[in-house]
Parts: C-alpha cells; sequence; structure tokens
C-alpha cells in the first residue's frame, strides 16, 4: 500500500540532490534529472516518483534514509 509524502517538506539542498541522482532504465543512463517529483512511502520504504528529462518515461527511486539502524 501505498502513502503518500509531501516531498516539498524536504529542504531545497535534498530535493535537488533527489532530483540530479537519477536512473533512468530506458535510457540507461545517469544523473538525466526528473520532472514532476512526487513522494511516497511502500512497505516502509520511501521513493521518489518523477518523468525523466531525456525520455519522458516514469523514473522512481529509493530514497535511502542514513538515519534507520
Ligand atoms: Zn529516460
Amino acid at each position: 500500500m501505498r502513502s503518500h509524502r509531501n516531498f516539498l517538506d524536504r529542504p531545497e539542498y535534498e530535493r535537488r540532490w533527489i532530483v540530479d541522482n537519477t536512473w533512468c532504465e530506458t535510457c540507461g543512463k545517469a544523473d538525466l534529472g526528473i520532472g514532476s517529483p512526487q513522494e511516497y512511502e511502500e512497505d516502509h520504504r520511501i521513493f521518489v516518483e518523477g518523468t525523466c528529462n531525456e525520455c519522458g518515461r516514469i523514473v522512481r527511486s529509493e530514497i535511502v534514509n542514513k538515519d534507520v539502524g
């Protein structure tokens, strides 16, 4: 089950890092960047999903929280 989180609650530097550090499977390239990022939680994991700046496909990144564990 997905629950929505507010991506805009994150500080700007963090948002920029997340949006810039991406991997697009369709392009097979890293760091193309994403547009319209949406954050959500699923199975206690946090993801940000957006559209690839290059091909427009959906790109999903998991946010690894260093504070956990
Ligand atoms: Zn792409």
